[in-house]
């Protein structure tokens, strides 16, 4: 072992969504024995010195009784969480000479150390590894239990290790890492199917319009009616994610922590659903350390269900307007503000009043207490929700009939409406109807007047705003795509102002 010396590794950092190449150093020189880790980190980080310590010895590896210094670069970028135990480790015994360095330059190194050396899993490996690629990095180790994540970015030798020693080993020639996990039985968790869904035809049709469009949908009715056994059934009936839409996806739950072992390419679109007492954080992200994303990002691309939503905080659901609005979240930070995107569609279910009996006539509510309950969904969110629909309980002529239409199916409609939509709008950059702005919609687009009379009328009797006018005309869209029409009449102008009349409320 060499008394003094400068070692380098490298690794990625991430800042929510935004990856960055890391160069680690670490000096060793005289003076008073210390160990001290620079570079904007944040405590999580710094407390890394307590693991690398024993990790190197327990590792038969001696750690240098000299001033050892670490500086994480570029100084400017905040740097949190544990992913850079390993490069920081490694860079120590380059720079005492302790292990064998020609692999070092073309490689990154992820992941955090356990005091016996042992390497342990880390969150956001995809994204940081795009990064590494692209920054012409050819070779990266990460944990074992990362690798199945790690060999989705093409283009990189991965390799996956599972203590220090084992890639001082990989350095010096005498070991080779595992590229894949032990499990190659792939078990993709099966979207439940809407032919186990009998009867319920008026909200399965809403569903169908709510995919083909990308319409926000709010379904009242008494508990137990099914609500949520068929939002659960929506990213059945969404088209499958395309390939960089899928890296993307994955991208985010690996920053959250929450990809499958195994195969944890997300290729579906994803169903978030968070609890009514879910918090402001939760929803939007945050946290310390590397800074997680939120429902609204893990629905990203997906569908985030809110499940009795008239029992969620008004905080909870005014937080949603700025990620509904924008498409991406803005996560406030020690250090400023991350974001993170969070395109999502929003389906809402609520039961009509507090007491939420399975027969309206056995509510024992006050008609006060029911109108405040779902008065509680209305401004500025609920503004946007295109399509409400009311459940009740299934007639005996619906039970009769138990052969329902398979998901697959009705998919397959919602792939033809979308087709159509893309067909007409994607000269203007705009994929789904509900994309598409209101200025749009009533000058290039605007529809005959004879289509335009029931919105006329509506407006004339304040049964619709201006703004809910324009929802309508998407929604109008939307049905004419799925019938096949080139472009509504008043018949599904008509129907598309109903779909925001019903429910309960305007
Ligand atoms: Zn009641």
């Amino acid at each position: 072992m060499r008394q003094t010396g400068l070692g380098r590794t490298h690794a990625v950092g991430l800042n929510a969504f935004a990856a960055r190449e890391i160069e680690i150093q670490a000096n060793v020189g005289q003076g008073l024995p210390g160990f001290s880790i620079n570079g904007h980190v944040d405590a999580s980080l710094r407390e890394a010195r307590d693991r690398v310590r024993p990790a190197i010895t327990n590792s038969k590896f001696s750690f240098p009784e000299l001033k050892v210094t670490v500086a994480l670069a570029p100084a400017e970028m905040p740097k949190a969480g544990s992913a850079f135990d390993l490069g920081i480790a490694l860079a120590i015994l380059v720079a005492t000479e302790q292990v064998a360095t020609t692999k070092i330059g073309h490689t990154v190194f992820l992941g955090e150390l356990g005091l016996d050396g042992r390497l342990r899993p880390v969150r956001g490996v995809l994204p940081a590894l795009v990064e590494a690629r692209a920054r012409g990095y050819t070779h990266a180790v990460v944990p074992m239990g990362n690798v199945a994540e790690a060999v989705l970015v093409g283009g990189l030798e991965v390799g996956g290790a599972q203590t220090l020693g084992e890639v001082t080993s990989w350095l010096s020639g005498d070991h080779v890492l595992d590229t894949v996990t032990g499990s190659q039985t792939v078990q993709i968790p099966e979207i439940p199917d809407l032919a186990d869904v009998v009867g319920q035809s008026e909200a399965r049709h809403a569903l169908e319009i709510a995919a083909a469009g990308a319409h926000h949908v709010l379904m009242t009715g008494p508990p137990g009616i099914g609500k949520t056994m068929l939002a659960r059934r929506m990213p059945g009936i969404l088209p499958p994610l395309g390939s960089d839409e899928s890296l993307e996806v994955t991208a985010i739950h690996s920053i959250a922590g929450t990809l499958r072992a195994g195969y944890p390419l997300i290729t579906a679109a994803p169903f978030i659903a968070p609890h009514h007492s879910t918090s402001v954080t939760a929803m939007l992200g945050g946290g310390t350390g590397l800074a997680r994303p939120g429902a609204v990002s893990r629905a990203h691309r997906g569908v985030l269900f809110l499940d009795e939503c008239a029992e969620m905080g008004p905080k909870v659901l005014d937080s949603l307007r700025q990620p509904l609005e924008e498409g991406e979240v803005r996560v406030s930070r020690r250090d400023g503000v991350a974001t993170y995107p969070a395109r999502f569609q929003l389906i809402m279910a609520a039961n009509p009043c507090p007491c939420a009996p399975a027969h309206d006539v056995d509510c024992v509510c006050s008609s006060v207490a029911r109108r405040r309950y779902l008065g509680k969904l209305s401004g500025p969110l609920m503004d946007r929700i295109d399509i409400r629909v009311r459940m009740d309980p299934p007639g005996n002529t619906a039970l009769m009939n138990p052969v329902e239409e398979s998901s697959a199916v009705v998919r397959e409609r919602v792939a033809t409406a979308r087709a159509a939509a893309i067909e007409r709008w994607h000269n203007r950059g705009w994929l789904t109807n509900s994309e598409v702005p209101g200025s749009a919609l009533r000058q290039r687009f605007r529809l005959p007047p004879r289509a335009l009379r029931p919105i006329e009328l509506f407006l004339r009797d304040g049964r619709v705003t201006a703004r809910g006018a324009d929802r309508a005309l998407r929604l109008a869209w939307t049905l004419a795509d799925l019938k096949g029409l080139t472009q509504p009449t008043e018949s599904e102008v008509a129907e598309a102002l109903l779909y925001r009349d019903r429910g309960g409320h305007r």
